[in-house]
């Protein structure tokens, strides 16, 4: 295994997460799936990784109650919404994980922070090795970078990022960095489990 990755596991367990490591992404979701019971609700916060992966498909169809407000109506999105931070399960993905052994992300409204680490009896983040950085810094350089002028693009959101590719710490209306949240270690009675993929999922 690759020294960064193996680094970065090891931090992340000295930091009291539950970590997994995956090389195949199929492998992951089976036991992603095996893991969550039928009766379970399950929330999920804004994540490409799970879209991607299909996750939330495989949980419908087999029975599980999902709220994503990312599967319904624009008008119904702050129901489902609040209907997702009340489910005993939460599936999220993470902007970045650092070398030591955190989790740093970025919101816009901050409820799938939020979500990630408190008022779920379990939290299960997934996420490709992409998303390792150095440190804090690099994080929040990859996640401004990388992911915000792609999610401009998918959500049509007018920032300065979108069309440089380069933060400005903008003041636009459209921002989405509005709450910036550094997990630095499985919070008190949090139950978080790590799975971490081989693979470049999401941005
Ligand atoms: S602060 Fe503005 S420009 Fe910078 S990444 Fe966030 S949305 Fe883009």
């Amino acid at each position: 295994m690759d020294k960064t990755i193996s680094n970065t596991i090891e931090n992340l367990k000295n930091n009291g997460f539950k970590v997994e490591f995956f090389d195949d992404v199929y492998i992951a979701k089976e036991k992603i799936l095996k893991e969550i019971e039928i009766n379970e609700d399950i929330g999920i916060g804004g994540s490409m990784t799970i879209y991607n992966m299909n996750l939330h498909k495989d949980l419908i169809n087999r029975g599980n109650n999902v709220f994503w407000h990312w599967l319904v109506n624009p008008e119904n999105r702050n129901e489902e919404r609040n209907k997702a931070q009340n489910a005993s399960v939460y599936l999220s993905s993470t902007n970045s994980i650092t070398e030591d052994g955190k989790l740093i992300n970025i919101d816009g409204l901050g409820n799938r922070v939020a979500s990630m680490f408190y008022g779920h009896d379990r939290t299960f983040i997934i996420a490709g090795v992409n998303k390792i950085a150095k440190n804090s810094e690099e994080a929040i350089k990859r996640i401004k970078e990388e992911a915000c002028p792609k999610n401009a693009e998918r959500l049509d959101l007018k920032t300065p990022c979108r069309y440089t590719g380069k933060c400005n710490e903008c003041d636009s209306s459209d921002r989405m960095c509005r709450v910036t949240v550094t997990i630095e270690k499985n919070p008190m009675q949090g139950n978080i489990s790590i799975y971490l993929i081989n693979d470049k999922l999401g941005y």
